[in-house]
This record gives structure tokens, C-alpha cells and sequence, in this order.
């Protein structure tokens, strides 16, 4: 059994403020030190459902990628981190026989949700996939879709959680260890409850996989991003396959997700 963790950093357990996600900051080096351990507990979780190989990819993108503490992983798994790399779930493919996603967040507009976003929340203000408005999870679950690897897992805060239901099920398993009160306050779990959720969360998760079904979106896919600047969509204009729907809505087209995501990028 091959498992795929990928690992975002504003639905970590604890984390409520914008310094806990961004680099240079004490409360960013105490944060990286909560997104390891619940990383630890994905990964023993994933080990006790019987996973056979682990692979984590670091998804959150400040200091360089690079966000989990080295010295304090879990021996179990294998860690992909740093920048630049092609894509930060590249090295995803059929060959994983699920995904598990920790550490995520709700996409951007939602009510009461930590650190909510799509993407960048400086540049992007919504995105629709095939017309449908996606976040985060959506997308990465779609793009795992298309390799036919179905996501079992996502823990987040309860928005983050709401949503990933909405888009791969009620019978997702999942681990809420928030409850955003607003974009930056948060009632929290204690840190041994919010990882032995996790952990609980994932080995049912990895146990379940066989039956999991990949989250598919139909072909040929239109991703489309509402960017908050003219200055965003400039640089864009003379791209091929490239649309704009509106003054600063873009469409990117694509025969499948990650065609469509590699266009946008
Ligand atoms: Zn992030």
C-alpha cells in the first residue's frame, strides 16, 4: 500500500495567525514545529492502516518550501521539500494507491475560516473548475483524480473539512482540530487530541483505500482564476490557450487538471 501525504500549513493544528504561516517569524519556527508532529501522526496513522511506503510533500509555500522540521520527522516516511520543483505534488502519480491531505485550509470568501484562500491570497481572489468554485482541495483532489489516486483523508479546520465533504463525500474521513471563529482566530483542540485524531483519521483512511473512488472532473477542463490587480494579468496576455473571460478573469484550458493547473502556473 502507497500512500501520498501531502501537507499545507494553515489547517495545522494550533495555527490561527498569519505569523505562524509565514517565514521570519518566532511564532512561524514554533508553527513548522506543530506541522512536523502532525505530520508524525499522518504518517504513524498510515503506518498502522498498513502502509507499505509513505511519501510527504511539503505544499506550503514560504521559507523556500521548506517547512517541516528535519530532525523531528517520523522515521517512516520519505520527505519532499525545498524549491524550486517542477510542481509540488509532482511526484504523484498512479502508482499510490491514495492520498491523505493534512493541514489544509478553506477556499477563499469562506465564512469563519482560518486563514482561508485559493492559491495566493494576494492574487487570486476565487477560481472555477469547469464553472464550479474550487479551493485547494478541490483542485489537488482533481489533480489526483486524474492519475485515478482517490484522497481518503483531509484534516483542516471545520471549514476545511465542510468543504472537502462537499467535494469528495460525506463518507470522507476526516479530522477537524479547529473551529474558525473568524480569518484569524480559532477555538482550538488540545495538541495530543488533534494528533490522535490524525492518527486515528489516517489508519482508517489508508485501511479504507480500496474502496475509495478518485475524484474525476470532466474533460477537457476550464480552470478559471479571478486575479485581484490588473498588474496580475498583464504578464498574462500573450500566453497561448489563454482566455480572458473578463477585464481580470482568466480562463486556462486544458485536455485534463493538470494540463489546465501546469498552463496556469
Ligand atoms: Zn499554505
Amino acid at each position: 500500500m502507497k500512500v501520498f501525504i501531502l501537507v499545507d500549513m494553515e489547517g495545522i493544528s494550533g495555527i490561527c495567525l498569519e505569523a505562524h504561516t509565514t517565514g521570519g517569524t518566532a511564532e512561524y519556527e514554533m508553527a513548522r514545529r506543530w506541522m512536523t508532529q502532525d505530520v508524525n501522526a499522518a504518517v504513524q496513522g498510515a503506518l498502522d492502516g498498513g502502509a507499505s511506503e509513505i511519501v510527504v510533500a511539503d505544499g506550503h509555500g514560504t521559507n523556500g518550501m521548506y517547512n517541516l522540521v528535519y530532525h523531528d520527522l517520523h522515521e517512516g516516511a520519505s520527505y519532499i521539500e525545498g524549491s524550486p520543483r517542477d510542481w509540488y505534488i509532482a511526484q504523484l502519480d498512479g502508482s499510490f494507491d491514495c492520498m491523505l491531505m493534512v493541514g489544509m485550509h478553506a477556499m477563499s470568501g469562506t465564512p469563519r475560516a482560518v486563514l482561508e484562500h485559493t492559491w495566493s491570497g494576494e492574487r487570486w481572489h476565487k477560481a472555477r473548475l469547469n464553472g464550479r468554485e474550487t479551493g485547494e482541495i478541490g483542485l489537488m483532489a482533481a489533480y489526483a483524480g486524474s492519475f485515478g489516486v482517490p484522497v481518503t483523508f483531509v484534516s483542516g479546520d471545520l471549514a476545511a473539512v465542510t468543504e472537502a465533504r462537499q467535494f469528495l463525500g460525506e463518507s470522507l474521513i476526516t479530522a477537524c482540530v479547529k473551529e474558525g471563529l473568524s480569518r484569524y482566530a480559532a477555538k482550538l483542540l488540545p495538541p495530543q487530541t488533534s494528533r490522535e485524531l490524525i492518527r486515528k483519521g489516517t489508519a482508517q483512511a489508508v485501511r479504507a483505500a480500496g474502496e475509495a473512488k478518485p475524484y474525476i472532473v470532466e474533460t477537457p477542463v476550464a480552470l478559471e482564476v479571478d486575479y485581484v490587480r490588473n498588474s496580475h494579468v498583464d504578464v498574462i496576455r500573450a500566453a497561448e490557450n489563454v482566455e480572458f473571460v473578463a477585464p481580470r478573469t482568466v480562463r486556462y484550458s486544458g485536455p485534463d487538471v493538470p494540463s489546465a493547473l501546469h498552463l496556469m502556473r
